[in-house]
C-alpha cells in the first residue's frame, strides 16, 4: 500500500477520499501562493471567503439545492443540532418523531426539553432493527415538523422510503449518510449532517435550512449562537467558524462533482455494500441483524453467535490491518461503516478476512 493506510471501518470520525488528503498536504505549507495555510488565515480575508463561497456553490450544485434554502456551517457537530432544530422550530410547541435508534432517541430527549414531542412511529418493539411503517402516521394538524433520522449509525438501519408527513415539514438527520446517495432537498424543510462521518473532520455540521423557517420572531432571550438566524444572516460567519472543516468539506464536495456526482457515488455505495451484505447472507457463523429492506449502506451491522466471538473477530481483524469493526458498545456485535471514501478493494478484503476467519474457526 502506498501509504500503509489501514482500512478503517469506524463509524465516524472516518475515512477521508485519499486524493482530498494529497491536495490538503500539498497545500499544507502554503495555500495558493497566499503564504499561509488555511488554518492560519482570518475568515474575513478573501482568501479565505473565496474557499467558504465555492464549498457553498459546489454543495448547491452537488445536491441541486433549490434557490430557496440555505447553507449553513455551524460548530456544535451533530449534537448541537438536536437542540437547535427543537428551539427554532417549535413555534407552536409540538412536534413528531420517528425512534428509530440511538440517534433519533438522543434528538427526542433534547426536543422534549423544548417542547412536547409525539412518537409517531416506532422500532423500539424489536430492537430498531426496522424501519417503522411511516406511511399512515397520527399527526397533529398544529405538528411544527416530523423529526427523522435517516439513517441510523449504530443500530444500521436506513429510510429507503421518506415517511408521509401529510403536509407537514420534514426534518431529518443525515448525519452517517449525507452526500451518498442523490437526495431530493425539496422534500425537505430542514437538513441537517455532522460532517465526521461522510465528509470531512469532526466538529461542525452542515444545515441546508428553506428560507421561510428561519425565524426573526424568536425568543431574544434564546443565547444567540443557538438560532438560524444568526448564522444565516452571517452567512456562518457570525463568530469565527471552523475554517478547517470548510475547507476540507469543500475539497470532498468538489471530489464528488469530479467523480461523476451523487447518483454515481450511490451507484459504488450499493455495490460495496452489496458485496458485504452478500456474503453475510451467505454465511453460517455472521447474521446480520437488520431487516433487509431497511439495511443501511453505510454502516453494516452483524454479529456471531456469542460475545467472546466477536471479540475474537475484533482481536484477528485488527492484526490483519483492519480497524474499528467493533459494534458501538450500546449494541456490541460488530459494524463495518463503509462510507463514501472506503475503497471498494477495502470491502473485499474485509469479506476475505471474514471467509478466512469462518473457515478457520467452524
Ligand atoms: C454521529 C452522529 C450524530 C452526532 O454527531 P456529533 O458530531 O458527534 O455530535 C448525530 N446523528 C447521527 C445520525 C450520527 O451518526
Amino acid at each position: 500500500m502506498k501509504y500503509e493506510r489501514s482500512f478503517n471501518f469506524s463509524a465516524g470520525p472516518a475515512m477521508m477520499p485519499e486524493k482530498v488528503l494529497e491536495e490538503i498536504r500539498d497545500e499544507m505549507m502554503n495555500y495558493h501562493g497566499s503564504g499561509m495555510c488555511v488554518m492560519e488565515m482570518s475568515h474575513r480575508s478573501k482568501v479565505f471567503i473565496d474557499i467558504y463561497e465555492q464549498a457553498v456553490a459546489d454543495l448547491k450544485k452537488l445536491m441541486n439545492i433549490p434557490d430557496n434554502y440555505k447553507v449553513l456551517f455551524i460548530q456544535g457537530g451533530g449534537t448541537l443540532q438536536f437542540s437547535m432544530v427543537a428551539m427554532n422550530l417549535m413555534k407552536n410547541g409540538k412536534a413528531v418523531y420517528v425512534e428509530t435508534g440511538s440517534w433519533a432517541k438522543k434528538a427526542i430527549a433534547e426536543a422534549k426539553k423544548v417542547g412536547e414531542v409525539i412518537i409517531g412511529a416506532t422500532s423500539k418493539d424489536d430492537n430498531f432493527s426496522y424501519i417503522p411503517d411511516c406511511s399512515d402516521m397520527d399527526i397533529p394538524e398544529d405538528a411544527d415538523y416530523v423529526y427523522i433520522c435517516e439513517n441510523e449509525t449504530i443500530n444500521g438501519t436506513t429510510f429507503h422510503k421518506l415517511p408521509n408527513t401529510k403536509g407537514h415539514i420534514l426534518v431529518s438527520d443525515q448525519s452517517s449518510m449525507f452526500l451518498s446517495r442523490p437526495c431530493n432537498v425539496a422534500d425537505y424543510g430542514l437538513i441537517w449532517g455532522g460532517v465526521q462521518k461522510n465528509v470531512g473532520p469532526a466538529g461542525m455540521a452542515v444545515v441546508i435550512i428553506r428560507e421561510d423557517l428561519i425565524r426573526e420572531d424568536i425568543d431574544p432571550n434564546m443565547p444567540i449562537y443557538m438560532m438560524y438566524k444568526t448564522h444565516a444572516a452571517a452567512d456562518s460567519m457570525y463568530n469565527t467558524p471552523n475554517c478547517w472543516a470548510i475547507y476540507c468539506c469543500g475539497k470532498v464536495f468538489k471530489y464528488l462533482l469530479d467523480l461523476g456526482g451523487l447518483e454515481k457515488m450511490a451507484e459504488m455505495n450499493e455495490h460495496k455494500a452489496k458485496i458485504l451484505y452478500d456474503f453475510l447472507d451467505s454465511s453460517k457463523m455472521f447474521k446480520t441483524v437488520v431487516r433487509p429492506e431497511d439495511r443501511s449502506v453505510m454502516n453494516v451491522t452483524f454479529r456471531t453467535e456469542s460475545d467472546e466471538l466477536d471479540k475474537a473477530v475484533v482481536k484477528a481483524s485488527e492484526a490483519a490491518g483492519f480497524d474499528n469493526l467493533k459494534g458501538h458498545k450500546s449494541v456490541g456485535g460488530l459494524r463495518a461503516s463503509i462510507y463514501n471514501a472506503m475503497p471498494e478493494e477495502g470491502v473485499v478484503a474485509l469479506v476475505d478476512f471474514l471467509k478466512k476467519f469462518e473457515a478457520e474457526h467452524k
